[in-house]
């Protein structure tokens, strides 16, 4: 079932629901209203007729007054109709237009014997009639010397035609039926088309989306210019493709230049085999060809670990065993990796804090970057310019800055230097070895511990690159 159509059936079940209930109760109450008016009218043509009769103790006597005459003496379809019964079934008077069955009606109860207590009540109708009798009777009736109008006891009949009100009440359902169905029918086509219009823009993402081939990365949603939820979905989405695509992008680039790397010391490792194979050496000659294998081999070992590295998420990276490092304590230590390093002479070490500033990390990884930073600062720079390592504490974080005088990096590099295999023309150029991967690394692991790497530089000047770790809270 489409989205459409459940919000819909829904949607309807619940105004039917309130339809019928609302035109249920509107039936009932205007019906009743119709009745009870109905009703009222004849009670009140019977009493108006009753009034004219005059209860003595002996006899009762049939007085009619100006308005009872008047009464039923049209001939409308709604006008009531009557009958006064006197003694032994004789019509006493009558209207005008009153018909023989309410006539004989009348005269059977004014003749039943065992309905002689009942003094009021409804007769059994003829047709579409309703018909109302009161009956009078005398206390102690005195026949001798009677009048003409004076009786033992009057029977009165007031009878009205339900057919007005019948078709009254036939058009009131027709139109409780037919109006809310009608009020239904329309709200479910405009649901319908209004749902299917709203929905539009969803259904045509999700096509795009399906047409959308895995290799793709440059098709994009058709988000609708609306400036609602479904715009915020399509954009969302387009940007998630955005992202996905740097990303394939980046990966492509990475594996061409992960492929063009290895090629370079896959080539000397052939081409120094093939040289050796030529003819047959000496000991020392394949001892000297070994040699320069191991070498590559060390490097293509070294690009391969690396790659490996970089090719972890960065969840992946965060490797455990992370420990408070006490940079104080931590430094001297650290300084001793370099003791034997040709330009340990140059290089200042220097601590800017207080004791106690402590950093969580595993040390390795700590080791690892500040080791990069530092071969860079001595491999850019010239042999006799100083090096110096600075930590220091830059707000909540620990700040080891690697500072060079070297030949530095161009404004347009410096956004380049964390991507893997970047290596800026000038290092090119100058024939400085590299593989353009320490920094990426690098980068990577900063983020692993929470931190980040920053370049400062300026071009023949010279490098500061710095890390950023946050302290840990109790340092
Ligand atoms: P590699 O040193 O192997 O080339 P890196 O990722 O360590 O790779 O460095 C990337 C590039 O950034 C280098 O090729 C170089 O151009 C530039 N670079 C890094 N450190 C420095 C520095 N201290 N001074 C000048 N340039 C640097």
């Amino acid at each position: 079932m489409t989205l459409v159509n459940r919000v819909s059936a829904f949607f309807l079940a619940a105004l039917a629901i309130v339809l019928v209930v609302y035109s249920g109760v509107f039936y009932v109450f205007v019906r009743g209203r119709l009745v009870q008016q109905f009703d009222q009218e004849l009670h009140g043509a019977l009493y108006s007729l009753v009034a004219a009769i005059e209860v003595e103790p002996e006899e009762v006597k049939w007085q009619p007054l100006e308005h009872a005459i008047a009464l039923g003496s049209g001939a409308g379809p709604e006008e009531v109709r009557w009958v006064v019964v006197g003694d032994g079934g004789q019509i006493v008077e009558q209207s005008r237009n009153v018909s023989s069955e309410i006539i004989a009606e009348a005269k059977r109860i004014a003749a039943d014997a065992s309905a002689r207590n009942q003094t009021e009540g409804e007769l059994a109708a003829p047709g579409e009639w309703s018909v109302l009798f009161q009956r009078l009777v005398a206390p102690a009736p005195e026949r001798e010397a009677r009048e003409l109008d004076e009786f033992d006891e009057l029977v009165v009949v007031a009878a009205r035609s339900t057919a007005d009100m019948d078709a009254n009440l036939q058009r009131l359902a027709a139109l409780v039926i037919v109006l809310p169905l009608a009020a239904w029918l329309l709200a479910a086509a405009l649901g319908r088309w209004l749902g299917a219009r709203a929905l539009a823009p969803v259904l045509a993402m999700s096509k795009r989306a399906r047409s959308i081939a895995g290799s793709d990365f440059k098709s994009r949603l058709p988000a609708p210019a609306s400036n609602d939820e479904l715009a915020d979905l399509g954009e969302s989405f387009n940007t998630l493709l955005d992202r996905q695509q740097r990303a394939y992008e980046q990966q492509r680039r990475f594996a061409g230049d992960a492929a063009h790397e290895l090629r370079t010391p896959l080539t000397v490792l052939l081409g120094q085999i093939d040289v050796s194979l030529r003819r047959p050496r000496s000991a020392e000659e394949y001892a000297g060809t070994l040699g320069v294998l191991r070498d590559e081999a060390n490097e293509l070992q070294q690009i391969v670990e690396s790659l490996l590295f970089l090719s972890r998420t960065s969840e992946e990276a965060t490797l455990p065993g992370s420990e408070p490092i006490v940079l104080a304590e931590w430094l001297p230590r650290y300084m001793e990796r370099w003791k034997d390093d040709p330009r340990r002479q140059e290089m200042r070490f220097e601590l800017q804090l207080d004791s106690g500033a402590t950093i969580s990390a595993p040390p390795a990884l700590l080791n690892r970057v500040i080791d990069n930073l530092i071969s860079n600062a001595a491999k850019y720079s010239a042999a006799g310019t100083s090096l110096s390592i600075v930590v220091t504490v830059d707000g909540s974080e620990a700040a080891i800055n690697v500072t060079d005088q070297g030949r530095g990096i161009s404004s347009e590099d410096q956004a380049a230097v964390f991507d893997p295999f970047f290596r800026s023309k000038s290092a090119r150029d100058a024939g400085i070895a590299g593989t353009g991967l320490g920094l990426a690394i690098a980068a990577r692991i900063a983020a692993a511990l929470q931190g980040r790497l920053e370049c400062a530089s300026e071009l023949g000047r010279g490098s500061t690159f710095t890390l950023r770790i946050p302290l840990a809270m109790n340092s």
